[in-house]
């Protein structure tokens, strides 16, 4: 078991992690609501509370892993309106994607994915207790948190009440004590999911449930919860001062976010419809693809998305996985059995360093760089992609035993080691000649025009021309998607 220092956004501080139990993490992370396709920043933050989970379990911590799924909610309700559904048959529909999607990041099991939907006692019970607490107050069957009742409340967004109070454009709606009591309970309205509770029939406001699935899995005190910057306020706010002000304790020691990726020029307007899904992005590069670009970044650093990500990307891919091959075949047609080598404890030093950057704060890109100085000297002495050794050195058993070890350890903190290398070679090579005919890429204005044009030559029942107009998208790699109420999404 390894030190770990972990920068802590509750001091803004890289920390010596402190487990509560030695040796063992109890981890939160905030999961997807699953309204729709999840989006290639719900996969960043997928793939970051991934590697927090990889990283430690790598370093020898035994993990308790809890992400959520957010399957009631506001904006589930409003999509299954438009496609006259249940909301939670459209939940469940849109759970059921995502866990395709996060197959496809080859993300490690969590111990456990609650849902809101099977965790209402426990979000009720937590309530009640808020209310016993004089923390939450009930208002013709809507509960609220009462801020102003919990002394810490912006400990971790470093807001205080009185700034909060000034930020409020909207007049406070008259049944608010202060115009930051947040929603812990809402009443039922008509085609919205509904269960019995001391307030009536209602549904849970959003951020209780993180608090109460904590509480339930890991108990009241937590180690790390993680989830995206944009999570930060107000709902890790939030789930603190429940938690705290329910359970009279310290909620979680350490808090980690992740930044965002950065669209530069292809800013990413969900208003316009061209989401960049994680299923969009698989379809036409592969999951790897979008691991290796999250993670050889910094997760606190801005991502710069676009082609040349794309491009360096598939390179490394490729790199790591050549390299497999070649040493595959080394370790079978290029060995000396009985010798011993000088070069064990250069491997072994490697593998040291590389948990040393793993360690310090999840710096995946310096391990990343030392894996790859790895892979250059070896191919330098001991492969052959010509599988012709005859100016190479021989491996030996020892040394063959220490680059397993490192191979191993990278694998399982990073996951950008994949299986079948030959067959992820190919789909490299596909994903570059996709991403060349991009150069040819339409724009946004061409793609709207086109859509709309589709749209009328449907009106007149002109499918001719609207399949010709959906295989022009197709081919510049667009996908769309009809929707019930009319409208037509699409995704590069
Ligand atoms: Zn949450």
């Amino acid at each position: 078991m390894k030190e770990v220092r972990l920068y802590n956004n509750l001091t803004r501080n890289k920390e010596v992690f402190f487990p509560i139990t030695p040796g063992e993490v109890k981890f939160y992370s905030c999961g997807p609501t699953t309204y729709d396709y999840i989006h290639i920043g719900n996969g960043m933050a997928l793939i970051v509370g991934d590697l927090i989970h990889r990283c430690f379990k790598a370093l020898g911590y035994k993990v308790t892993f809890v992400r959520n799924f957010t399957d009631v909610d506001d904006k589930i309700i409003d999509k299954a309106k438009l496609r006259k559904i249940d909301p939670l048959a459209h939940s469940k529909e849109f759970l059921q994607e995502c866990e395709q999607d996060i197959a496809s990041l080859g993300l490690l099991p969590v111990t456990y994915a609650p849902k809101v939907s099977e965790t209402i006692p426990e979000i009720i019970a937590m309530i009640e207790e808020l209310v016993r607490k004089n923390f939450a107050y009930e208002v013709k069957g809507e509960v609220l948190f009462h801020v102003p009742a919990y002394a810490d409340y912006g400990k971790l967004s470093k807001k205080d009440l009185e700034s909060l109070q000034h930020g409020i454009r909207v007049e406070v709606e008259d049944h608010k004590k202060h115009p930051s009591d947040f929603v812990l309970w809402k009443p039922y309205k008509d085609g919205e999911p509904w269960w019995d509770s001391p307030w009536g029939r209602g549904r849970p406001g959003w951020h209780i449930e993180c608090s109460a699935m904590a509480k339930k899995f890991l108990g009241e005190t937590i180690d790390i919860h993680h989830g995206g910057v944009d999570l930060i306020f107000p709902h890790h706010e939030n789930e603190i001062a429940q938690s705290e002000a329910a359970n009279g304790k310290p909620f979680s020691h350490y808090w980690c976010h992740n930044e965002h990726l950065n669209f530069g020029k292809e800013k990413m307007s969900k208003s316009l419809g061209n989401v960049i899904t994680v299923r969009g992005f698989v379809e036409n590069y592969g999951g790897e693809i979008l691991r290796q670009i999250i993670t050889s970044a910094h997760y606190r650093s801005k991502i710069e998305w676009g082609d040349a990500a794309i491009d360096r990307a598939i390179r490394d891919v490729e790199r790591i996985h050549k390299f497999l091959i070649n040493y595959e075949h080394a370790k079978n047609n290029n060995i000396d059995k009985s010798a011993q080598s000088s070069q064990k404890k250069e491997i072994e030093n490697m593998l040291a360093s590389m948990q040393e950057e793993m360690a310090n704060d999840l710096n995946v890109s310096g391990a990343l760089g030392i894996f790859f100085t790895m892979i250059r000297n070896l191919n330098r002495d001991y492969l052959a992609e010509n599988l012709n050794y005859q100016n190479k050195k021989k491996l030996t058993v020892d040394l063959v035993s220490a680059i397993d070890q490192t191979i191993a350890f990278f694998k399982l903190a990073t996951g950008l080691i994949h299986d079948r290398p030959e067959q992820l070679i190919e789909k490299m090579n596909i994903a570059r000649g996709k991403l060349s005919s991009s150069d040819k890429k339409l724009s946004e204005e061409e793609i709207v025009a086109l859509l709309a044009e589709r749209k009328v030559a449907r009106g007149e029942r002109n499918f001719k021309r609207s399949d010709e107009i959906r295989d022009q998208l197709k081919t510049a790699g667009i996908t769309i998607k009809d929707n019930p109420d009319g409208t037509t999404s699409w995704s590069y």
